[in-house]
């Protein structure tokens, strides 16, 4: 997670992106997302955070902004196929980009792919 250097919340409350409820109909997670939106989309590495929160299957906390219903909303639409247009801008695998959104070698299939079509 090299990203992690550069993050705007380095030095900021950590409960603040972890609120005590995940339901995202609650005032206080209401709050919490009005409070980090503005770090958020200021923040230089936010698109490998939210590639980093739906790779991962973060279910907690506000991760980019989004909270764990946006990105099982997210993660649903990559399973139909729709790349996410944030967190899926490099080139995918045409091979696993569905199920491992993998970053594409030279436009071609992704190393674990490569890997496994040579055994
Ligand atoms: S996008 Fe938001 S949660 Fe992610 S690293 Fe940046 S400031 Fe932190």
């Amino acid at each position: 997670m090299g990203w992690q250097k550069n993050a705007a919340c380095r030095d900021t409350d950590p409960e603040l992106f972890f609120p005590a409820s995940d339901d995202d109909t609650s005032v206080l997670v209401a709050r919490h997302r009005i409070a980090v939106a503005p770090i958020c989309s200021a923040c230089p590495v936010a698109t490998g955070c939210l590639r980093w929160a739906l790779d991962t299957g973060q279910d907690h906390g506000l991760w980019a902004a989004t909270t764990p219903t946006d990105r099982r909303a997210i993660r649903r639409a990559r399973l139909a196929g729709t790349p996410d247009p944030v967190a899926d801008t490099d080139p995918m695998c045409p091979a696993c980009a569905l199920l491992f959104p993998m970053p594409a070698v030279d436009g071609d299939l992704c190393s674990r792919c490569t890997e496994r079509n040579a055994a």
